[in-house]
């Protein structure tokens, strides 16, 4: 018999770990609800264009890491990479309403090398809010992923803030750094040369290389080259962020790999998993990306989070408790199986988790199963029960067992 493995770069993720992913999810849907979020769900496969177009044709996921590929009939195909162009293309096929909060949660691809903590395959629960051009705005997303990431108990964290000007400060700027990197570039990684050769020379700022890190420290910040308007944007924002009761710090380094961005961005970093600081959120404004894609002009900010990440945040500060515990196994004796089965039912539809063994087994081994379910109680079923209508429920903790019955064990629950 052949036997199949996954593909490498994609995982499984197996019930020990699900259980902290749907809380995870569970506990996104609910703040993003409370902010007045709805669910968007687009496809997995795009146009290729979409993403040149969307994403940037200088930026490291459309140079390097796209999942493409024809199609039979030769249409060039990718696996989506990320979610904001998909959800603005939605909102643009769908004439949406202008302002319209969205969320997602889904599967990304990038073709890179697989490594800790970078599959090929991974997921993202990410917002996208169009129509404000407030500052205001800004500093709600920023609360609102604050307050995402603490429902599910992660504190340890920094955010950090910048602006990256737009269509009319954004390209004074980049030459204003390039004029500054110009006589630095033997100082440079080859990596950022080639940032630099592509247009993406802003990218050298907030590369990891040490000699890179080193250089930029004196480069020309990007928050003192910003327009009025972009200036105004950026110090309200800032204002509102201090109103919400967010703490954050201002680091003119972070520009986001992604070429969509303008005025505000944002990342969320932490030093919980591994050595070097990770980011475990990000996004930012987006004014110009609506139109670029086809649409009217329309301003939008939004954040992504990886999945995988945030559950190994959660696991590395212990975790939640997920036990998957049972609520009450039915123990009982052949002839009475169908007793059982309809007491498991009744039991189910009063929201109570109960379970038992369809098999004819011994007293012994299905109380053995209750055990290995972690079960809060044993519900048992012989002759004296059936008898007095009743259910001998054993408390699985204390040992302590009473007589009852159907009533009194939904009441117990209630
Ligand atoms: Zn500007
Ligand atoms: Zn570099």
């Amino acid at each position: 018999m052949p036997q199949y493995n996954r593909l490498r770069g994609t995982k499984d993720v197996i019930p020990a770990q699900t259980q902290l992913w749907e809380q995870i999810i569970m506990k996104a849907a609910r703040t993003l609800k409370l902010y007045d979020y709805s669910l968007i769900v687009t496809p997995v496969i795009e146009e290729t264009a979409l993403f040149i177009r969307g994403v940037g044709e200088g930026s490291d996921i459309v140079m390097k890491e796209m999942y493409n590929f024809q199609d039979k009939k030769g249409r060039e195909i990718v696996l989506r990479p990320e979610g904001t162009a998909s959800v603005v293309r939605a909102y643009i096929e769908n004439s949406l309403p202008v302002k319209s909060n969205l969320y997602y949660i889904g599967p990304m691809f990038r073709y890179e090398k697989p490594q800790k903590g970078r599959d090929r395959e991974f997921y993202q629960i990410g917002v996208e809010s169009f129509g404000d051009p407030t500052p205001y705005k800004d500093a709600e997303t920023v609360k609102l992923a604050e307050t995402f990431l603490k429902e599910l108990g992660i504190n340890a964290f920094e955010i950090q803030v910048n602006s990256t000007g737009c269509k009319e400060c954004k390209p004074k700027y980049i030459e204003v750094l390039l004029n500054f990197l110009e006589p630095r570039k033997a100082m440079l990684c080859e990596d950022c040369l080639k940032k630099i050769e592509r247009g993406a020379a802003i990218r050298v700022l907030d590369c990891k290389n040490e000699k890179c890190r080193e250089t930029v420290m004196s480069a020309p910040l990007v928050t003192a080259h910003l327009c009025e308007p972009c200036d105004t944007h950026h110090k309200l924002f800032l204002e509102a962020l201090k109103i919400n009761g967010v703490k954050f710090i201002e680091n003119p380094r972070i520009v986001r790999g992604l070429d969509y961005y303008t005025k505000t961005v944002f990342e969320f970093i932490t030093d919980k998993i591994g050595a070097q600081q990770n980011t475990i959120l990000a996004g930012g404004r987006y004014d110009n990306l609506v139109w670029e894609l086809g649409g009217k002009k329309t301003p939008a900010v939004g954040f992504a989070a990886g999945v995988e990440r945030i559950a190994e945040v959660i696991n590395a500060g212990g975790g939640f408790t997920t036990e998957d515990k049972v609520d009450i196994f039915v123990i009982t004796d052949k002839q009475y199986i169908k007793n059982a089965y309809a007491l498991v039912n009744t039991l189910r539809e009063s929201g109570i988790k109960a379970v038992m063994s369809y098999e004819e087994k011994s007293f012994k081994s299905q109380f053995r199963e209750a055990d290995a379910r972690k079960a809060k109680y044993a519900a048992i079923i012989g002759e004296t029960e059936i008898q007095n209508k009743t259910v001998m429920l054993k408390n699985m903790e204390t040992g302590e067992q009473k007589e009852t019955n159907e009533q009194g064990i939904i009441n117990l629950f209630k």
